[in-house]
């Protein structure tokens, strides 16, 4: 046999359950977005290596190591996306979005990929799902963005904390930068070595160091002193989501991993995801579009980890969220082929038209396709929490119609489908239904 070639390190496949929550997360992601006026963005995979450099910034861990760099074969240096925000404020920039609206709201969704350790909720790719607004500075926009990360959060029901913070006016910055270059400084030996190069290069890093030893060091950092524009800034903004009853915490050291945020910072982490507990974050990049060659432009944006996400509601929802199916459909010989196909077609065309009354999806009807004995098919239904099964035998090929069996009762009878077209055909089979589930809600 030949060798099973194995997906690459850090990367999965989406199969099964997990797979069927980023389906929800993401189809109630899309539906929220749309409510608070986001317009989907799709922007390229890969981009010009330079745009990440300028952007996420060339001293981040993320550009310096984590980036997967590579050349084409007319070796333009390129890159495969780390994050989602520089694509989409170059698409932002080039395909002059600001022309269309004074505020442009936009969302995306899609891979995103770092070279990182492999370890729990950490994968080289993951996907991502954020929003980006542009054209609004102030608290309102803020306000907004936070807003709507927690509605979502909210709407999925997992237990997260919203921790926030405010980076200050750029000459706070410059300041703080300094007296944390001096502070680390003197606690050296107790660094790593990528925080001896962050000390020369951008000491506010420091504060976001994973490592065990750092982190504690980081701990007892002085925190940032606000000027008073930065310190009302906040001071609204926590008067705002107090107003929306999104309860938070103010982390003076929060000021995450990428170079170009400049404002208000925020991050939603939960306890239940371990060491690598961030589920998002986001931030205001009020500098980011003219560096990128833009006019000036206030932005801010968050991004998601979809992959946490997923499994903190999968965490909740456990045995809850597995699918079943409603009806297993078994045939028994070959004369009983063509008939359970058919008692499969106007089970679907049922439910097709229930889901439509109800505003949802139809129901899951399965039909056996395997000519084996009717144990083993029970089993398979059995195994797969069918709630009932349509059989169909000799005795039901004679008779023209089919048994429908409750799987929790036990109860069955043979519904007869002679003479009668789709559509009553279709009555009959609703009718039997809806005797087996009433008879299921007694036991
Ligand atoms: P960032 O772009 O670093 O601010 O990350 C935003 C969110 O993406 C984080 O809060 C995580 O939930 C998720 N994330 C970042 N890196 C990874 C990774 N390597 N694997 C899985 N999720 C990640």
């Amino acid at each position: 046999m030949a060798d099973i070639l194995k997906a690459p390190r850090g990367t999965r496949d989406l199969v099964g359950s997990v797979l069927e929550r980023f389906v929800e997360i993401e189809s109630a992601a899309r539906s929220l977005f749309i409510h608070y006026g986001y317009r989907e963005i799709r922007t390229p995979l890969f981009e010009d290596r330079a745009l990440f450099e300028r952007s996420v910034g060339d001293a981040t861990d993320i550009v310096k190591k984590e980036l997967y760099r590579f050349e084409d074969r007319k070796g333009r240096p390129l890159a495969l996306r780390p994050e989602g925000t520089a694509g989409v404020v170059r698409a932002y920039i080039e395909n002059r979005l600001d022309a269309d609206r004074p505020v442009a709201r936009l969302w995306y969704a899609g891979a995103m990929f770092r070279y990182e350790r492999p370890q729990g909720g950490r994968y080289r790719q993951f996907t991502q799902l954020g929003c980006e607004l542009f054209g609004a500075g102030g608290v309102a926009a803020d306000l907004e963005m936070i807003e709507l990360a927690c509605r979502l959060l909210e709407r999925l029901d997992v237990p997260v904390e919203l921790k926030i913070n405010h980076l200050g006016s750029p000459e706070d910055r410059v300041g703080y930068a300094a007296m944390l270059k001096a502070w680390f400084g003197e606690r050296h030996e107790a660094l790593c070595g990528t925080c001896h190069e962050r000390l020369e290069r951008n000491p506010l890093r420091l504060l976001d160091c994973k490592v065990p030893a750092c982190k504690a060091v980081a701990a007892q950092a002085p925190a940032l002193v606000l000027g008073p524009a930065a310190r009302h800034e906040l001071d609204q903004l926590l008067r705002g989501l107090e107003l929306s009853r999104i309860p938070c915490t103010v982390d003076p050291r929060l000021v995450r991993g990428l170079d170009y945020y400049t404002g208000m910072v925020f991050e939603v982490t939960s306890p239940q995801l371990g060491a690598q507990d961030a589920v998002l974050g986001g931030g205001r990049y009020d500098g980011l579009v003219e560096d990128l060659g833009g006019p000036r432009t206030p932005a801010v944006g968050f991004a998601i980890g979809l992959d946490r996400l997923a499994f903190l509601l999968e965490q909740k929802l456990g045995e809850a969220a597995s699918v079943a199916p409603l009806v297993y459909v078994v045939a028994m010989g070959e004369s009983a082929h063509l008939p359970a196909s058919r008692v499969a077609r106007l089970l679907r065309r049922l439910q097709e038209r229930e889901a439509l009354i109800r505003g949802a999806r139809p129901a899951w009807i399965e039909q056996s396709l395997k000519d084996r004995s009717l144990r083993a098919q029970m089993k398979e239904a059995d195994r797969l929490g069918a709630s009932y099964v349509a059989i169909v035998g000799e005795d039901e090929v004679a008779a023209d119609g089919v048994t429908m069996r409750c799987m929790a009762s036990g109860e069955q009878f043979l519904v007869s489908l002679s003479g009668l077209g789709d559509n009553e055909a279709i009555e009959a089979l609703s009718r039997a239904l809806e005797k087996l589930t009433v008879a299921r809600r007694q036991i």
